[in-house]
């Protein structure tokens, strides 16, 4: 079966149904090689008007601040502390409600995604 998923970065394009599964993913919440390569650890920025700004708790918690910029916090294995689950298996955020808008604009399927995955050895 093949579908048409419209996307926001980038053009329409057919694909399998089920073949960019973000809850079987989880690429694009770890830090890309290419950071850390160049040894950032500064990935999602969290901008002005984000629901997460507005719970200190999870402010306190899941950001870190680098150069007066808040960013989520990063973990020793590249991912964001606010994804759980294994790589390429199964994974939730567990701020869904509240992750900041570059999660948000990262459409499945798109050129973006794709890279992500490629980066984290998803796809060839
Ligand atoms: S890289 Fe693509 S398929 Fe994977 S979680 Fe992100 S948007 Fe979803
Ligand atoms: S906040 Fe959630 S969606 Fe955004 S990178 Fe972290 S785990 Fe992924």
């Amino acid at each position: 079966m093949e579908i048409v998923i419209p996307m926001r970065d980038d053009a329409p394009r057919k694909m399998s149904a089920n073949a960019y599964d973000c809850t079987r993913c989880g690429a694009c919440c770890f830090n890309p090689p290419e950071n850390v390569a160049e040894g950032f650890s500064d990935y999602i920025e969290i901008e002005p008007g984000d629901v997460l700004l507005s719970k200190p708790e999870l402010v306190r918690r899941y950001t870190q601040l680098r150069d007066g910029r808040l960013h989520m916090r990063i973990l020793s294995d590249q991912r964001c502390l606010g994804l759980a689950g294994a790589l390429g298996r199964r994974v939730r955020c567990t701020i869904y409600h509240a992750r900041p808008s570059p999660c948000r604009r990262v459409q499945a399927g798109s050129e973006s995604c794709r890279r992500y995955r490629r980066g984290q050895g998803l796809d060839a």
